[in-house]
C-alpha cells in the first residue's frame, strides 16, 4: 500500500472534510496557538469551562489532513472531560503516537495509527493536543 492511502484512512479523510468543532470561541478560557514547521501545520485550540468541565472546544488552523484531523477527533473527545481527564486523554493519546501503548482497535483515532510508522508526521498529528496541553497549563 502506498503512504498516502495507509495514511489517509476513510475515518481521518472525514475528519478533514467534515471538521467537528471548527472554529473559535468568544470568551476562551483557554486559547493556545502552535505551529509545526516540519510540514506547515498550525492550529489553535481554545475551550470555556464549566467549573473543571471542558464545556466546549474548539480548533482552527490549517494544514495537512492528519494534523487538521486529528485536532478535530480531539474536540469531540475533550468535551465534558475535567481538566484532570483532559490531561489523562491527552498524555494517553500521545503514549500511542510514540508507541508505548496500544490504540484500542474499536476508537476512531485507531486511524491515526499508520503514522506512527512515518516519525516526521507523528507532529503533525499530536499538536492540536499539545497545544490544549500547554492551555492546561502543562509544558
Ligand atoms: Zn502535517
Amino acid at each position: 500500500m502506498s503512504m498516502m492511502r495507509e495514511l489517509y484512512t476513510q475515518v481521518i479523510l472525514d475528519h478533514y472534510q467534515r471538521p467537528r468543532n471548527r472554529g473559535k470561541l468568544e470568551d476562551a478560557e483557554l486559547e493556545e496557538h502552535l505551529l509545526n514547521p516540519l510540514c506547515g501545520d498550525e492550529v489553535t485550540v481554545c475551550a470555556t469551562f464549566d467549573g473543571d468541565k471542558v464545556a466546549d472546544v474548539k480548533f482552527s488552523g490549517r494544514g495537512c489532513s492528519i494534523s487538521q484531523a486529528s485536532a478535530s477527533m480531539m474536540t469531540e473527545r475533550l468535551v465534558g472531560k475535567s481538566r484532570e481527564e483532559a490531561r489523562a486523554q491527552i498524555e494517553g493519546f500521545k503514549a500511542m503516537m510514540i508507541g508505548e501503548r496500544e490504540f484500542p482497535e474499536t476508537d476512531d483515532l485507531a486511524a491515526l495509527k499508520g503514522v506512527i510508522r512515518y516519525p516526521s508526521r507523528i507532529k503533525c498529528a499530536t499538536l492540536a493536543w499539545t497545544a490544549f496541553q500547554r492551555g492546561l497549563g502543562i509544558r
